[in-house]
């Protein structure tokens, strides 16, 4: 007798779900927030999706036949989000909620720290395998100076630097965004140094400057988690547009053509 061998499918481990997101891609999206991150991001406006494991479980076919009911919603532009918490870190999953949404002609963009990024394998198959069903990454570049990302997110940037590079390379259309937080981003030479950083890569579609805000605060308050941006208030007018002047973002103009 023979028996068959049927692949269960890899559990997602969901914090939360947007059904009409309109700042994390192209168009309007279904954003799923995925459980789980290791950086510890000072300005964190989401610690709850910090712990790893928990959240809400979906297999591929179940998020993704969420996420078809608001098709009618898309047009051309719009499609699925993942973000985080750090999607990466359940990279075995997206591969199979993104193969799948591909087989329906859906747009997939990944909203990543790329804190999980490694030329090591495991990973790198896996990394490379997930790209052949990605459609865009927003890529959150934390802070350009290596001890400054592990002050501000208690990890180093090198690997996450090496991603952006290696996307280069391949020529993978990605958005860069960066959290301007005043003692911690926003220093002019800070500035100038991911600017040339962004400048050197050649796939960069667009560049969003994000000011730190405080939205979040209540939850450290509600978690009873230390706020350790306590008295830094978000930067002023003037600063954004000394940031966005110095990191050129105006010109970063390809997201209008794709
Ligand atoms: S990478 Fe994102 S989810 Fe993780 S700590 Fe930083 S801001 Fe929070």
């Amino acid at each position: 007798m023979i028996v068959e061998q049927v692949q269960k499918p890899t559990i997602g481990y969901v914090h939360s779900l947007e059904s009409f997101g309109s700042v994390d891609g192209p168009g309007i999206r279904f954003v799923s927030f995925l459980q789980g991150c290791r950086m510890r991001c000072e300005y964190c406006h989401n610690p709850d999706t910090w712990n790893i494991g928990g959240g809400t479980e979906y297999t591929p076919r179940q998020l993704l036949d969420e996420a078809l009911k608001y098709k009618n919603f898309w047009g051309d532009k719009g499609g699925i989000t993942v973000s985080g918490g750090e999607p990466l870190l359940q990279i075995d999953f997206l591969i199979e909620y993104f193969k799948l949404a591909k087989e329906e002609g859906v747009h997939t963009c990944i909203d990543t720290c790329g804190m999980p990024f490694t030329t090591r394998e495991p990973f790198f198959s896996r990394f490379e395998e997930l790209l052949k069903y990605t459609d865009l990454i927003l890529f959150d570049i934390k802070h350009i100076d290596t001890k400054g990302h592990q002050r501000l997110t208690g990890m180093p940037n090198e690997n996450i630097l090496e991603m952006a590079r290696y996307l280069s390379d391949r020529d993978f259309p990605v958005w860069i965004r960066h959290v301007l937080v005043p003692e911690r981003t926003d220093y002019d030479d800070y500035l100038y140094r991911l600017s040339d950083f962004v400048a050197s890569l050649k796939n960069v579609q667009k560049f969003e400057i994000l000011p730190y805000h405080k939205m979040g605060v209540y939850k450290y308050e509600e978690m009873g988690i230390r706020y350790r941006l306590e008295g830094i208030e978000p930067p002023t007018k003037e600063r954004v547009e000394n940031a966005r002047r110095i990191l050129r973002t105006a010109e970063y103009t390809g997201y209008l053509d794709s």
